[in-house]
């Protein structure tokens, strides 16, 4: 399986993310914070429902109207290897005029910033946005590697972040178009 390097902090690599070991990794949800398909389907079914019932009580308590896009919760991670997930809602790809980049980097910011403040050191991003929420993977790339390389060059709590690309085909795309200024 094909991975890269980016500084000593940035690891890029096709896999599952649900079989990451980190401390967090972080799901692409819906505002519902309910499950879907996707990633978070996987996400929900891997880790089972110990997940989803912080998800409700997240609900209940903090956002009755649902999680607004470029935001991130955390929770549990039930069963799954990594002792969190991080929730965020990624935008939906209206065609780039929506103001879809700025919510994509708040996304990773915010994952990143939530990370940090709990006190954890190694999380697990998917392509947020990329599937059904229709952003075009190659302007995604850019967005998430700027995002991370931001947050990283003015946090150093945070010691690895790992990129899981589900297939080469998206592999190769994030490699070709990722924009790391890292060290
Ligand atoms: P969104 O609604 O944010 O677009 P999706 O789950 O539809 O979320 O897709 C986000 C990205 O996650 C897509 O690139 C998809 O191929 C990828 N993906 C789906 N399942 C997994 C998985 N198990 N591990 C890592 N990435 C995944």
């Amino acid at each position: 399986m094909p991975e890269r390097w980016f500084g000593t902090r940035v690891l890029v690599k096709t896999g599952d993310i649900t079989q990451e070991e980190v401390d967090a990794i972080v799901n692409a949800a819906n505002p519902s914070l309910m499950g879907g398909g996707g990633v978070d389907g996987a996400i929900h079914r891997a880790g089972g429902p110990a997940i989803l019932e912080e998800c409700k009580q997240i609900r209940r308590t903090q956002y009755p109207n649902g999680l607004p896009t470029g935001e991130a919760v955390i929770t549990t991670g039930g069963n799954l290897k990594a002792k969190h997930v991080i929730h965020t809602v990624g935008p939906v790809w209206k065609g780039g005029t929506q103001n879809e980049p700025e919510l994509l980097r708040r996304c990773y910011w915010n994952s990143l910033k939530l990370a940090a403040e709990n006190g954890l050191k190694t999380i697990a991003f998917p392509a947020i946005s990329t599937g059904v929420y229709g952003y075009p993977p190659d302007q995604a790339a850019q967005v998430a590697s700027r995002a991370v390389s931001e947050f990283l060059k003015q946090d150093d709590r945070i010691e690895r972040v790992v990129f899981v690309l589900f297939g080469e085909e998206a592999y190769r795309t994030f490699i070709e178009h990722c924009e790391f200024d890292v060290t």
